[in-house]
């Protein structure tokens, strides 16, 4: 479950003078369970990897598949955290939470107690009453990722999460987010700028590097965690 399968993909933005190819002839799988960092430099493609694994963007060409079914459009299996959070500032903590179990037509009392689970594993109780402008980055972060893992997908997508974060604050999501990892059996796509960081935390490593033009390539890094 939450095996993902790139096959010879492209994306191109724009035409004629205006013609971006920010992903050229990518071929990639990312096994059910595995925490896959991508790096590389500003400009290199990543997000647009990212939000076309989501459904959010169309490819040019080639095939995303989940489990061997290609992909069309966003879908409850994949789950996305932005750097932003992205959270509903009209909606409290539990309201954030409750959101996707709410589009999957749970009833509310049931909607109550999942949402409960998750405000308690990312350590937000007493804050369900909150709203968003009320907490701190790294609060919002954990009501992000309680509101996401809430709906269960079996593939978590990461937006440079942790790039708004202080170092300390940092640390403690990276530790979260690995225990989660762990306990949860997700396959995380985890992107970052920062090479340590996605060494830190991934079994693999995927970079992606910008040539003049529009070439590109991609390779990985088997870590030897042993
Ligand atoms: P990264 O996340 O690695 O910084 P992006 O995926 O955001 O890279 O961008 C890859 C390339 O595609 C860049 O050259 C960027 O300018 C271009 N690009 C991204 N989004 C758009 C868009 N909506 N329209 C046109 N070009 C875009
Ligand atoms: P250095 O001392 O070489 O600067 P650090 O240990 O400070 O390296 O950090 C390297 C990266 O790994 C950072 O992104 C940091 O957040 C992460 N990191 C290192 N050790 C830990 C740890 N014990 N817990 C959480 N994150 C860590």
């Amino acid at each position: 479950e939450g095996k993902v399968t790139i096959s010879d993909l492209d994306k191109v933005y724009g035409t004629g003078a205006e013609r971006t190819k920010a992903i050229d002839n990518l071929s990639h799988e990312v096994p059910s369970g595995e925490f896959l960092s991508v790096v590389g430099p500003s400009g290199c493609g990543k997000s647009t990897l990212l939000y076309l694994i989501a459904g959010f963007l169309d490819e040019s060409e080639g095939t995303i598949t989940v489990d061997g079914d290609p992909i069309s459009g966003p879908g409850t299996d994949r789950g996305v955290v932005f750097q932003d959070y992205a959270l509903f500032p009209w909606r409290t903590v539990m309201g954030n939470v409750t959101y996707g179990l709410e589009q999957k037509g749970m009833n509310k009392e049931e909607q109550q107690t999942r949402a409960q689970r998750f405000i308690d594993m990312m350590d937000l109780d007493g804050f369900e009453d909150k709203y968003p402008k009320e907490l701190s980055g790294g609060m919002k972060q954990r009501v992000s990722l309680a509101r996401t893992l809430a709906y269960d997908p079996k593939i978590l997508l990461m937006d440079e999460p942790f790039g708004a974060l202080d170092q300390p604050l940092r640390e403690l999501l990276q530790e979260q987010l690995l225990d989660i990892w762990r306990d949860l059996n997700k396959t995380v796509i985890f992107i970052t700028h920062d090479v340590e960081e996605a060494v830190y935390l991934s079994e693999r490593v995927m970079v992606m590097t910008r040539h003049p033009g529009t070439k590109k390539e991609s390779f990985e890094i088997d870590l030897d965690r042993s």
